[in-house]
C-alpha cells in the first residue's frame, strides 16, 4: 500500500489505520481502476472514495441521491480541512456559480453532486472543462427497479463512462443481495470493474426480539431507560403510530419527535437536524427516515412493529452503532403485526407476483423472530454469508429460549380451527380449546364440538403463544377481510395427521422477561467517575461548538474520540494529536480549547 495513503488517514482523517476491504479499495482506485464495492453501513465507505480523491490529480465527482445530507457530508470534509462543495437544488443562482468556479480553478477535492443535476448539459458542460479525479457513485442500489430506492436518474449514468471513459469509477452500496448486485454491475456498466465484497456482520449491534405486551408501549420505555441520553431510531409501522408513540414518549419526558412522510417538509427537516445535532434525541418514525442518515452514534434501533422484511430490518436496525461502539437493535412483535401486514400486502394495488412476493418475505422475517437460532447466524444466513453461531451478542445467545414439544397441542389448536367452521379468530378458537362458556361459545353451539375443553390444561397465554407460532410457520392464515378468521394451509396437514412433530419456542414468564432486559442492556462506556465528568464536560463542549457552527455533533467530535479524551485526559498537542479522530485540522482548530476544557474538569475535581 502507498505510504502516501496511511499518511493521509492519519493526518487529515486522523484515523491510525485502514478498515477491512479499505486499503485495498482505495489502492485500486488511486491506480485508476473501477471497483463495486459491497459494505455494511458503518464499514467505511466514504473513505474509499474521499481518499483517492485526494491523492489523484484533480477533484472527486460523488453523484449521490441525499440531498438533504449533501450540507453534513461536505460541513464534516471541511472540519477536516477537505475542500468539499455540493450542487443541488438547494443551492441559490450565484452560490453555485461560485462552487463552479472553485472547480474550474482547481480548488476543490471532492464535490457532491445530485444526480439529476449531474445530467444536466449545463453541468456536463462544466464537467469537460474540469479536470475529474474519479467520479463516485454512492447508493449505488438505486438503479435497481426491485429496490424501495429506485431512482430513473441512475439508470443513465452509464454516460459517465461513455463520456470520460479514463476517469476511474467507484460505485458503493450497503444492500447486500447477489441480484441486485448483478443489477448494480450492468446497469452502471461495471461488469469489468474489481468486487469488493465485505462481511455484513455488524458485530457491536446486539439483537434481541420480544414479544409485544399490549400495544408494546412498556417495553420500548423500559428499553429507552436503558440508555439515557442516548440517541435512537423507534420504527413503527404507520404515520398514525409514529405520531401517536412520539406523543407517550413525550409525556414520559423522553426527548421525542415524530418523522413521517405526512408532515410538512419544514417540521421534518427541523426534526432531523436535531436529531442530528443535538444529544439524546429520540426519532419516533416510519421507514421514510433513515436512508443516508449518517450520524454515527445512534445507539438503538427500536421496532415496535414488524419491519416488512429480513432486507428492511437489516438495513434499519444497520443504523444503529456505526461509530463501532455497542449498540443495541430491539424489535418488539405480536400476532396482530403479522395480521396487519398481510392485510397491508393483501389490500395494496401491487401485481399478484410482487404480492407472493412480499408474503414469503414477511413469512421469513416470522421464521426469523420465532427461531432459537442465534440472530447472527439467521441474518447473515439469509445474505448468503456463513456464521459459526453462538456469537454472544444476541438474546438467543445470550439467554437461550427453551423449546417444548408442541405436537400436540398444535394438533388440538389446528382441529378445533377446523372443526369450528375456519370462521373465527384465536381469541374464540382458544375459548373452546380451554371450555370457557362464553356467549359465543353459547350462540353457536360450540360446546358440543369433540374439541370443547380438551385444552383446559393451558393457560391464554401458551394457547396465543402456538396460535402465534402456527401462524408464523404458515399453518394457520388470518383472514382480515373476516375478522381474522384463521384458516388451515396445506402446511399444516402433516402435523394434523401426526406425520410431523412441532417443537416451539417457550414464551418467557414477564417477570423474568424484564429482568433479562435489564441483564442484557450493556453498558455503552465504563468510565471512572472522574472520566465520566469529563466526558460529560466534553458533551456540553461540542454541543456548543455544534450549535456555534450549525453542523451535528459528531462532525466536530464522535463519541468514541470524547471517550478516549475523557479516559487518557492528554495534557499536550503531541499526546491530543495520538488521540484516534483527531487530525491536524481538528487539532489545529480545537486542540488548545480541548486542554484547556480537560485542565479546568481537574481542577474542578481536585
Ligand atoms: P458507511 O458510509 O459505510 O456507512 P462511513 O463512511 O460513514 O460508513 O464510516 C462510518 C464510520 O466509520 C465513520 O464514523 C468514519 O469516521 C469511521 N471510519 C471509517 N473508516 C475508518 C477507519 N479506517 N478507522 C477508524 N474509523 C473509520
Ligand atoms: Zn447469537
Amino acid at each position: 500500500m502507498d505510504s502516501a495513503a496511511l499518511d493521509i488517514l492519519r493526518t487529515t482523517f486522523g484515523h491510525p489505520g485502514f478498515r477491512g476491504e479499505q486499503a485495498r479499495i482505495i489502492d485500486c482506485v488511486t491506480r485508476g481502476g473501477d471497483a463495486l464495492v459491497l459494505m455494511p453501513t458503518g464499514g467505511g465507505k466514504s473513505l474509499c472514495y474521499q481518499l483517492p480523491a485526494l491523492l489523484r490529480q484533480g477533484c472527486g465527482i460523488v453523484v449521490s441521491p441525499l440531498i438533504a445530507l449533501m450540507q453534513d457530508q461536505v460541513d464534516a470534509l471541511r472540519q477536516l480541512g477537505v475542500r468539499a462543495a455540493f450542487l443541488n437544488s438547494t443551492l441559490d443562482a450565484a452560490t453555485a456559480r461560485e462552487v463552479e468556479d472553485a472547480l474550474l480553478d482547481g480548488q476543490l477535492d471532492l464535490l457532491y453532486v445530485a444526480p439529476e443535476r449531474l445530467l444536466t448539459p449545463r453541468c456536463m458542460a462544466l464537467l469537460d472543462r474540469a479536470k475529474i479525479a474519479l467520479f463516485a457513485i454512492d447508493e449505488a442500489h438505486c438503479v435497481s427497479q426491485w429496490g424501495h430506492d429506485f431512482r430513473r436518474e441512475y439508470r443513465e449514468l452509464t454516460v459517465l463512462h461513455e463520456r470520460w471513459p479514463q476517469v476511474p469509477r467507484i460505485a458503493l452500496t450497503a444492500t447486500a443481495d447477489a441480484p441486485t448486485r448483478a443489477e448494480i454491475a450492468e446497469r452502471l456498466a461495471l461488469e469489468d470493474a474489481q468486487q469488493f465484497v465485505s462481511s455484513f456482520d455488524r458485530p457491536n449491534i446486539r439483537y434481541r426480539v420480544v414479544l409485544k405486551d399490549g400495544s408494546g408501549q412498556r417495553g420500548l420505555l423500559e428499553l429507552i431507560a436503558s440508555h439515557p441520553d442516548d440517541s435512537g431510531i423507534v420504527y413503527a409501522f404507520s404515520r398514525k403510530r409514529v405520531e401517536s408513540i412520539a406523543v407517550q414518549l413525550a409525556q414520559a419526558g423522553i426527548k421525542a419527535l415524530p418523522y413521517h412522510a405526512g408532515m410538512s417538509a419544514d417540521v421534518r427537516a427541523a426534526n432531523q437536524r436535531r436529531f442530528l445535532q443535538e444529544d439524546g434525541v429520540v426519532m419516533v418514525a416510519t421507514i421514510a427516515f433513515g436512508m443516508g442518515i449518517d450520524k454515527p452514534d445512534v445507539r438503538f434501533v427500536a421496532h415496535v412493529d414488524l419491519p416488512k422484511s429480513i432486507e428492511g430490518y437489516y438495513q434499519e436496525t444497520g443504523r444503529a452503532g456505526r461509530d463501532g461502539e455497542p449498540a443495541e437493535a430491539w424489535l418488539s412483535y405480536g400476532l396482530g403485526d403479522v395480521v396487519n401486514l398481510r392485510q397491508l400486502i393483501a389490500l395494496s394495488d401491487a401485481g399478484d407476483e410482487r404480492k407472493q412476493l412480499e408474503l414469503r418475505k414477511l413469512d421469513a422475517l416470522l421464521g426469523f423472530c420465532e427461531s432459537t437460532q442465534c440472530r447472527r447466524q439467521a441474518l447473515l444466513g439469509w445474505f448468503g454469508e456463513s456464521h459459526p453461531g453462538a456469537c454472544g451478542n444476541c438474546d438467543n445467545c445470550l439467554n437461550p429460549p427453551e423449546r417444548w414439544d408442541a405436537t400436540q397441542a398444535a394438533r388440538k389448536a389446528l382441529s378445533c380451527v377446523y372443526r369450528s367452521g375456519q370462521r373465527f379468530g384465536a381469541g374464540h378458537v382458544i375459548d373452546i380449546l380451554r371450555g370457557v362458556e362464553s356467549e359465543k361459545v353459547q350462540r353457536f353451539g360450540h360446546d358440543q364440538l369433540s374439541t370443547w375443553a380438551i385444552g383446559a390444561d393451558m393457560d391464554v397465554k401458551q394457547w396465543s403463544s402456538v396460535f402465534r407460532q402456527l401462524v408464523a410457520l404458515g399453518m394457520l392464515e388470518a383472514d382480515s377481510e373476516r375478522h381474522n378468521a384463521l384458516r388451515l394451509t396445506g402446511a399444516a396437514t402433516p402435523v394434523l395427521k401426526g406425520e410431523r412433530t412441532l417443537w416451539m419456542r417457550m414464551d418467557p414468564p414477564r417477570a423474568s422477561r424484564s429482568r433479562a432486559r435489564g441483564r442484557a442492556a450493556a453498558p455503552v462506556s465504563a468510565l471512572s467517575s472522574e472520566a465520566g465528568l469529563r466526558f460529560a464536560a466534553l458533551r456540553e463542549w461540542r454541543a456548543e461548538m455544534a450549535r456555534e457552527q450549525d453542523v451535528p455533533a459528531y462532525v466536530i467530535f464522535h463519541d468514541a474520540t470524547l471517550r478516549t479524551l475523557a479516559d487518557m485526559a492528554p495534557s499536550g498537542l503531541h499526546e491530543l494529536a495520538a488521540v484516534p479522530g483527531i487530525g491536524s485540522s481538528k487539532l489545529e482548530r480545537y486542540g488548545d480549547a480541548v486542554l484547556q476544557l480537560l485542565q479546568q474538569a481537574h481542577t474542578d475535581v481536585v
